[in-house]
């Protein structure tokens, strides 16, 4: 099928607007020229019957005559650009006199047409007549009738024709030129396109580069960069999440080889046995883990199906995850301090809400100095409800506070004081509060402590 070029669209409407103007603007010369013309053979006509009329002589037995010398030798001393063609008849429609430019031809008297303009031919030549009768004390004494070529309006043709040939010309060639500017215009689309199909899976680093101008194409061009930029990031992510990911994986695995290989060599005796055996055990269960929350990750990639709208109780949720911590929290004799300023209940998910709340109270109790205090708070601003979580621990130190939302990863503190995980705790807990709509918050200080806050946005109020 024929495609129009973008370039040429561009040019093709900018020349049918272009059309339409030059149209309306020969077409008001064409009429202009055309009434001046017109008025003007009309007034030539009009005066010259009105000078004939004076020609004419009223004898007094009511007949008239001509003032045959007097019309000649007047005729005779004018110069008359525009031949004036005369002729006068009496009551009987008998020719008394005519104009000699006529010659032998004679122009035509037509019956109850008078003192209107008729457009008529003499010998095949156009021309305007006008006829008009002798009037003496009430009683028509004879017609005359006055003619005049329509030379005049071959300018109005010649005009018509100009203007007819030029449109188009006009227009071919406003159409050549706004094709070459629309072509120059749309030039950095050509770059976009060239530039576009360079960048394939293997290459993202090409960037567009951006226009001179600061137009809707340097803002087209530094989207696609921009969005470029977001691809490469979400690869590279993805890449060094496989990687982070068979790390984790392998790191127990290989433990548990080793093991197994030393128990293997030589007989040991029973406890020997038994405590290698609980240390697979232990590398198993960090497996399972492990693969629980790679499974968790994946199922809430940017699904919403799978989430719930009902009623929770907050407080519930959280007394029920603090019981769950309770021998952890008793071991490090933490006092753990709640504060609620009501119950609340809200609309959302029970289930991963109460998944966000175990991994922030975990870390709250596993990142924190023994004996300290963990202090949760649930109270309620305008239309938001604010869960407060604060522990006096490790602390994040600023560097850290940014990527501790990444998959797999630690802080260098938390591995250096041997504080188990495996960095995807956090990474669940943001995806999880995207998806539920749930903003949070983090503000923490290095060996001070760190605070979460999530609030809960009027959605999720009941
Ligand atoms: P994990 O705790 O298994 O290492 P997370 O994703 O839960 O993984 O946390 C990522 C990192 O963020 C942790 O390694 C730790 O450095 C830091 N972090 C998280 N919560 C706290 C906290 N309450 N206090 C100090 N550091 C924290």
């Amino acid at each position: 099928m024929f495609s129009f070029s973008f370039k040429n669209r561009i040019a093709f409407n900018y020349i049918v607007s272009g059309a339409i103007l030059i149209a309306i603007v020969f077409l008001f010369i064409y009429y202009i020229v055309n009434y001046s013309v017109n008025k003007h053979v009309n007034e030539e006509i009009q005066e010259e019957l009105l000078k004939h009329l004076d020609d004419v002589y009223i004898d007094s037995n009511d007949t008239y005559l001509i003032q045959v010398d007097q019309w000649r030798a007047r005729e005779h001393h004018t110069i008359s650009i525009n031949p004036v063609f005369v002729e006068f008849y009496d009551t009987n429609k008998e020719l008394i006199d005519k104009s000699p430019n006529l010659k032998s031809s004679n122009l035509k008297l037509y019956d109850d047409r008078f003192d209107v303009f008729i457009d008529t031919k003499l010998n095949n030549i156009p021309i305007r007549q006008i006829q008009t009768t002798i009037i003496n004390k009430g009683k028509v004494v004879g017609y005359l009738l006055v003619a005049m070529s329509l030379e005049d309006f071959e300018i109005v043709l010649i005009l018509k024709n100009i203007l007819l040939i030029t449109f188009p010309l006009i227009l071919i060639v406003l159409f050549l030129i706004a094709r070459f500017f629309a072509g120059r215009s749309i030039l950095p689309v050509k770059t976009i396109i060239e530039t576009s199909s360079k960048i394939t899976k293997d290459n993202l680093k090409t960037r567009i580069p951006l226009p001179f101008n600061k137009d809707e194409l340097y803002v087209l061009s530094q989207n696609i960069n921009n969005l470029l930029n977001r691809v490469e990031n979400a690869i590279e992510r993805e890449k060094q999440f496989t990687s982070d990911a068979s790390h984790e994986l392998r790191t127990p695995l290989a433990v548990i080889k080793g093991t197994m290989e030393v128990l293997i060599r030589k007989s040991r005796n029973q406890q020997e046995y038994e405590e290698k055996i609980a240390f697979c055990i232990s590398e198993v269960d960090r497996l399972n883990h492990i693969v629980d929350q790679l499974l968790l990750l994946a199922r809430f990639e940017n699904q919403n199906q799978n989430i719930k709208k009902e009623t929770i109780f907050l407080n519930a949720i959280i007394l029920d995850n603090l019981t769950r911590f309770s021998s952890k929290i008793e071991d490090k004799k933490i006092k753990v301090i709640t504060h609620f300023e009501s119950d609340f209940y809200l609309i959302s998910d029970n289930y991963l809400v109460s998944i966000i709340i175990s991994n922030l109270i975990s870390n709250a109790v596993k990142y924190s100095n023994s004996q300290s205090e963990i202090l949760i708070s649930l109270t309620t601003t305008s239309n938001k409800v604010m869960l407060s979580l604060t522990d006096h621990g490790i602390g994040i130190s600023s560097t850290d506070i940014d990527k501790i939302f990444n998959s797999f990863y630690r802080s260098d503190v938390s591995t250096h004081i041997e504080i188990k995980g495996n960095g995807l705790g956090l990474s669940i807990v943001k995806r999880l509060c995207d998806l539920l709509k749930i903003e949070i918050h983090i503000q923490s200080e290095l060996e001070k402590g760190t605070n979460f806050i999530l609030s809960f946005s009027s959605e999720n109020l009941k």
